[in-house]
């Protein structure tokens, strides 16, 4: 479907961080589709990664989505020279630099906002600015999260009615008010944003920020499908009194191989290669072991994963965020030798849709970044959840409690804090309760039946094809009237 108004022109200005980019391009390809014409803004350097990633759509969207770039002031803000991107940033301590420098970006954006004019801007949460930039010039300011409603939803009710300053130990549940469903979470499930809120660190001002932002915003689009969450979608509606368009699975937009291996970075091994690899398995005998973008796991940590995969008797595909050739400091000795043919371990960085789509792969490990979790329920993959750091530990309850997709592995001693070590034992077992006997069974019938309902939300008359339709319709209608 072609708008009435193909001269509608949105601006998107997603943070930067891979988790943030690709849902962004997906969404510019979406526009695309609508004949809608977008600008992608962003940096130099994560400028030839989005413009290779449109590049390889053959369906010529590089027509109508155009990129912007704006300098990165790395220097001012005492970052290593081409620190441009999350994943580059070397330790955790330059992280709020990180955050500092994408504040400094409000200048040369809201020039670009006064020479291009475009008829609505949607910019990450991180920016909180973004929608005091826009209205400046008289231009609706959307908010992309990254992530789901029932997290919006729990982690916006905890903000709150802070429950968990109600309880005397870490350990002690207690029920989220007034969300939906009697979730109940303990201390050590919920995000340090929230529990440490009183510690007001810089961070913390920029959710709040982002959050009282979010409050004056036109709107907030999001990366999920109405069937998948529908009371929470209804629940952040009509309890926050907020507009907002379920738009995604945004993924499912990349249909051909080279589109889908190649969003916003290389992939480290070759796409064919790895499904060449796959085609060798059996339905839903392999499992796939990510942390996403950022998140690099400890040696002591990557050795207790290896043993738990070869315990486990499971052939698997283990994403490893290193470079070195060899694994001698992370990998027990003579490992790859041993799993020969059973696992294959991928440095940097893999081709995730193309292998959750695979159907060898039977389950996923993951650390509940809202992508991957999408993006596994799209192919209808069940999930170890492992969330390491804010909002995941919200998504994670989404997957098993909510959706029952999905088992949670435990840590040792059954205490699982924010970065904790997870014991070879505790994996082992989450990864044969997914992968065998009943209960697995009724996880992937479940998540099987979610996958559908994906592809339908995305087709022609589903409800997140709709929800799109109805928002530029709605853009189209604000453009003329102003
Ligand atoms: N991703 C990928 N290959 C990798 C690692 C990640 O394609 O080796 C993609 C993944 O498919 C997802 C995104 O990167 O789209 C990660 O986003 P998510 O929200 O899951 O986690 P984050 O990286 O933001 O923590």
């Amino acid at each position: 479907m072609n708008t009435s108004n193909p001269n509608l022109h949105i601006l998107l200005f997603p943070f930067l961080a891979h988790g943030h980019i690709i849902p962004t391009i997906d969404m510019a390809k979406l526009f695309a589709t609508r004949g809608v014409k977008s600008t992608i803004v962003t940096t130099p350097l994560n400028a030839s990664l989005i413009s290779k990633a449109i590049e390889k759509s053959k369906r010529h969207h590089h027509k109508v989505i155009q990129i912007q770039t704006i300098e990165f002031p790395c220097e001012e803000a005492g970052l290593p020279k081409g620190c441009e991107n999350m994943d580059s940033v070397p330790s955790q301590d330059l992280f709020l630099a990180f955050f500092h420098a994408t504040s400094l970006l409000r200048k040369p954006f809201e020039e670009l906002l006064l020479e291009q004019h475009p008829h609505c801007v949607i910019a990450d949460a991180f920016y909180s600015w973004a929608t005091d930039s826009a209205s400046k010039f008289g231009i609706p300011r959307i908010v992309f999260h990254g992530t789901c409603f029932f997290s919006l939803c729990a982690s916006d009710c905890m903000g709150l009615y802070e429950p968990h300053k109600n309880v005397s130990s870490d350990s002690d549940s207690f029920l989220v008010p007034r969300l939906p469903g009697e979730i109940k979470m303990t201390r050590k499930d919920v995000p340090a944003f929230i529990t440490n809120k009183e510690n007001s660190t810089e961070f913390v001002k920029l959710l709040e920020d982002a959050k009282e932002a979010q409050a004056r915003s036109y709107g907030v689009v999001v990366n999920s499908f109405y069937e998948l969450e529908n009371v929470y979608a209804d629940f952040y509606k009509n309890e926050f009194g907020r507009k907002a368009w379920p738009i995604g699975p945004v993924s499912l937009c990349n249909k051909d191989t080279g589109e889908k291996a190649n969003r916003a970075k290389e992939t480290t091994i070759d796409e064919f290669e790895c499904l060449k690899w796959l085609d060798t398995k059996k339905p839903n005998s392999v499992v796939y072991v990510s942390f996403g973008s950022l998140i690099s796991m400890p040696d002591s940590q990557l050795r207790e994963i290896a043993l738990s995969l070869e315990t486990s008797g499971q052939h698997f595909i283990w994403l490893v965020k290193k470079n070195e050739k060899d694994g001698a400091e992370w990998l027990p000795e003579g490992f790859e030798k041993i799993m020969e043919g059973k696992g294959l371990i991928i440095r940097g960085w893999a081709p995730q849709i193309l292998i959750l789509e695979h159907q060898a792969v039977g389950a996923f490990v993951t650390h509940c970044g809202w992508n991957s979790t999408l993006e596994a329920v799209a192919a209808g993959v069940p999930m170890i959840t492992w969330p390491i750091v804010a909002e995941q530990f919200f998504n994670e309850k989404l997957v098993t409690e909510v959706l029952e997709i999905g088992v949670p592995v435990e840590a040792v001693k059954g205490v699982r804090l924010e970065g904790e070590c997870v014991g070879c034992d505790a994996l082992e077992k989450a990864l044969k309760r997914v992968m065998i006997g009943e209960e697995a069974e009724e996880m992937r019938n479940k998540v099987k039946v979610l996958a559908q309902l994906a592809k339908q939300a995305v087709e022609e008359n589903g409800s997140s094809y709709l929800a799109f339709n109805a928002l530029i319709q709605e853009l189209v209608s604000l453009s003329l009237s102003r």
